[in-house]
């Protein structure tokens, strides 16, 4: 699950639920942090469950615009 690289900022990819997209995301990455698809643009809140799981949910901004 994870991609190290040496010398190199630890992170692995996620796929965007959107568009199949790869987000990048850091391995010490906690719960609540948003992280923004590089392809879409499409904003995701990371949640970190119990069993150290990472999943994206849709981060709710308000104000945001989402170019209807
Ligand atoms: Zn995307």
């Amino acid at each position: 699950m994870l991609f190290k690289h040496e010398g190199e900022e630890s992170a692995f990819l996620l796929k965007c639920p959107e568009c199949d997209g790869e987000i990048e995301i850091p391995d010490d990455v906690i719960s609540g942090e948003i992280v923004s698809c590089p392809d879409c643009g499409m904003d995701y809140e990371v949640e970190v469950t119990q069993e150290g799981e990472i999943r994206l949910k849709p981060a709710e901004i308000e104000g945001e615009d989402w170019g209807e």
